[in-house]
């Protein structure tokens, strides 16, 4: 299981989004990268289509290294470093280091 997950909200730890946040879109785990939303944000120079006549610049998302995010923990809000028990039924589960706190 990973320790980030479609659908969590991280924070960036380094780079130029270092301290924001957002929710993630897409996890590649085989890539350690993910997308977030609103993050990142890379130019891309479109050629000209049906969809785009004018063609230009537009900023996208790009990945992110999974090393550089953190969960953003619900109970402490704050960017936690993950831990993992295991549950009653065998399932895995992330923790919040620092609070314990269970991490959906
Ligand atoms: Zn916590």
């Amino acid at each position: 299981m990973a320790r980030i997950k479609k659908g969590d909200t991280v924070t960036v730890l380094s780079g130029k989004d270092r301290g924001k946040s957002g929710k993630v879109l897409q996890v590649w785990p085989d890539r350690d990268r993910a997308l977030v939303e609103h993050l990142n944000l890379v130019k891309h120079f479109e050629r000209r289509s049906q969809q785009n006549p004018q063609g230009g610049v537009i900023e996208r998302e790009g990945a992110i290294a999974l090393s550089k995010l953190a969960p953003m923990c619900p109970n402490c809000r704050k960017p936690s470093r993950v831990g993992w028990s295991v549950s009653g039924d065998g399932q895995k589960q992330r923790l919040c280091r620092r609070c314990q706190g269970v991490l959906s």
